[in-house]
């Protein structure tokens, strides 16, 4: 394997992840081997470890890797759990999620990031991640309950068949607030009840749909 990225991978997970807290030493490991620069566009792999975000095409993004550690560090995963996962964008995220847990279901409602996300991870040899194109705020009814949902994209609100879609013991990662600006929301079904913690400011593109924000407006 090709590993002219691994120095960068290494100095992304010294210098971006472990002084801002992240410590799951499962998900460190995953994210120093996981070759993030196969899910940027051929102009960008350069930028691929860069403490930022980055355009993948069809006005999304792939995310932050700093935000891509603390949202799935917030999760919890356990090797037995089922993750759904709303906003495929790039896969990486997804390709994180599916090295800590059994199996990863994932749909974004652009097909053409959805079909490229799923070329690379096949190629990439991933047999545990499902994809659907469909609108995610509604989640994926078929596969529920799930362990583990995780929206990467900003929502007005926390949609209703998410918070019904997650397992007793679950835990649901989203930012909420306005189109501009959010706040990372976990959340945590115990014994039927909701328990919720702020995990801090984030900046993610538009959640689109029937419990989200509508396309047009901005
Ligand atoms: N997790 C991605 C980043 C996603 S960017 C990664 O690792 O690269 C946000 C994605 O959410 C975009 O691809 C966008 O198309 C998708 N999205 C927005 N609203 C959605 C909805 N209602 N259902 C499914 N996907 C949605």
């Amino acid at each position: 394997m090709d590993d002219q990225y691994a120095l960068a991978r290494e100095n992304m997970i010294r210098t971006q992840l472990i002084p801002r807290g992240i410590r799951d030493p499962e998900l460190l490991q995953v994210m120093r081997a996981i070759p993030r620069e196969r899910f940027v566009p051929a102009l960008l792999k350069k930028m691929a470890y860069t403490d930022g975000a980055l355009a993948i095409g069809e006005g999304q993004t792939i995310s932050q890797p700093y935000i891509v550690a603390l949202m799935t560090e917030a999760l919890a995963l356990k090797d037995t759990d089922k993750a759904l996962e709303i906003g495929t964008g790039s896969g990486y995220q997804a390709a994180v999620l599916a090295k800590l847990c059994e199996s990863v279901y994932t749909v974004d409602r652009i097909k053409k990031l959805l079909e490229r996300a799923e070329q690379i991870l096949t190629k990439l040899g991933y047999t545990n991640i499902h994809f659907k194109v469909s609108n995610g705020t509604l989640g994926w009814r078929e596969h529920a309950p799930y362990d583990a949902i995780i929206v990467t994209a900003g929502a007005p609100y926390i949609p209703d068949p998410l918070i019904e879609q997650l397992a007793e013991g679950g835990r649901l990662v989203i930012p909420v607030g306005n189109r501009i600006g959010q706040e990372l929301i976990k959340i945590t079904k115990k014994d039927g009840n909701l328990f919720e913690d702020d995990l801090g400011a984030v900046r993610f593109v538009n959640l689109i749909g029937e419990y989200g924000w509508n396309e047009t407006s901005s």
